[in-house]
């Protein structure tokens, strides 16, 4: 880490011409199981990958707000506290803006910086890049201007600048994920309360990997479809006179559904509900030190997304069926679908023959190579270097 928090100190200089106070890192993650169930209230289980953005600052006394990032030359922006309006930001600037704007809005004494980011976490590939960049903002400016913000509520406003400035209405895992996640374990979040549980998660340890693999596909009707998907949630919700979905009792599923008028909201109903039961069955295998049986659970998990929820694809498909059947415990979709990334659980031998078998079955589909890599469950944000100002 010391390198790659050298290497954004270094970028920060060539962009300003003087040095950082500091860098600051937080990760993308991958959602273990839980897909579609934080914007239902319910729980998830997300590991943060090793995966960094980084954000090398310095606080300015004027208030203005100065961006520039590695992966989007010729998109630097200068922006005076007036200029930090909902909406009036193009492009990526939205996204750190958002987070001065969260801040201040909540009335944390931020002020203004200038920032310079480097990420090696893929855009757009379901890994969330877009959260590692809130909350690399969002922990350097709060320790730049020494304003305390315990790091759930810090994740909330990473996710309000990201609803309510840039625009994306996203559940709040991946600000959380990012922000809370601790190395060798997967966070247990209640997206309700944010009530949060460490559990174990050392693969390595028990001969197991966790395979990604980003397709590097994202379909057109991601949005539109993500909004829909959410949007019949909330109406279902309302049908059966509960505040979210989570309220839904695994028990009681089959009379929710019975009592569902608008048929075509049954699935995702049985979607939402039966997910939180995976959720709950896996974390009591981690727990239990079983997590080869957590693999059934991973593709039963994919079916759901598939044919219930309908947010797959046939690039994830095709990852999740070639995994299992070149030898994974099991594998499924991760993230919102449509594209981005699946996950396969295999045993370490397996691990090279299941990520070929997919990189062929891509290339004999015409699809293009998959990027495929091992995950290891790493630590949420913090501090990487500390400048001399
Ligand atoms: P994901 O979070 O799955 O990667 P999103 O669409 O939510 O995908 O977020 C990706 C967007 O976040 C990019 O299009 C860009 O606007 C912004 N972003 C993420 N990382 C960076 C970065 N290092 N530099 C500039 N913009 C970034
Ligand atoms: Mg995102």
């Amino acid at each position: 880490m010391t390198a790659a928090a050298n290497g954004a100190a270094g970028g920060f200089e060539r962009s300003y011409g003087y040095a950082p106070e500091g860098v600051w890192a937080a990760p993308g993650r991958v959602n273990l199981i839980g897909e579609y169930t934080d914007v239902n209230e319910g729980h998830v289980l997300p590991i943060a990958l090793p995966h960094c953005t980084r954000v090398a600052a310095a606080a300015r006394t004027d208030g203005v707000l100065r961006l520039r990032s590695r992966e989007a030359p010729g998109g630097a922006a200068e922006l005076s506290p007036a200029a930090l309006v909902p909406g009036a930001v193009p492009g990526w600037a939205a996204y750190p803006a958002g987070v001065a704007w969260a801040l201040r809005e909540a009335g944390l004494p931020v002020g203004g910086a200038d920032v310079y980011v480097e990420s090696d976490v893929p855009a757009g590939a379901g890994l969330s890049s877009s959260a590692a960049l809130e909350v690399a903002t969002a922990l350097a400016l709060t320790e730049l201007h020494g304003a305390v913000c315990e790091r759930p509520a810090l994740a909330r406003l990473a996710q309000r600048a990201e609803n309510a400035f840039v625009g994306v209405p996203c559940g709040v895992m991946d600000q959380m994920a990012s922000a809370c996640c601790t190395a060798g374990h997967a966070l247990h979040l209640d997206t309700r309360d944010l009530a949060l549980r460490q559990v174990p998660f050392d693969l390595a340890a028990r001969g197991l990997r966790l395979l990604v693999v980003d397709t590097r596909v994202r379909h057109a009707l991601a949005d539109g479809a993500y909004a829909a998907r959410r949007a019949g949630c909330e109406a279902a919700a309302r049908a059966l006179g509960v505040r979210a979905l989570r309220d839904v009792p695994y028990g009681r599923l089959g009379d929710a559904l019975g009592g569902l008028g608008d048929v075509s909201l049954r699935p995702l109903v049985r979607h939402v509900v039966t997910e939180g039961e995976r959720v709950r069955e896996v974390v009591a295998l981690l727990a239990a030190g079983e997590p080869r049986k957590a693999g059934p659970l991973l593709t039963a998990g994919h079916a759901s997304l598939r044919d219930d929820f309908a947010v797959s694809c046939p690039e994830l498909d095709l990852a999740v069926a070639v995994a299992n059947e070149a030898g994974a415990l099991g594998a499924r979709m991760t993230g919102a679908g449509f594209g981005g990334s699946a996950l396969a659980l295999v045993e370490e031998g397996a691990a090279d023959a299941v990520g070929e078998a997919v990189t062929a079955a891509f290339a004999a589909a015409g699809h293009r190579p998959p990027r495929v890599f091992a995950a290891v469950a790493g630590d949420g944000a913090r501090r990487v270097l500390r400048g001399e100002g």
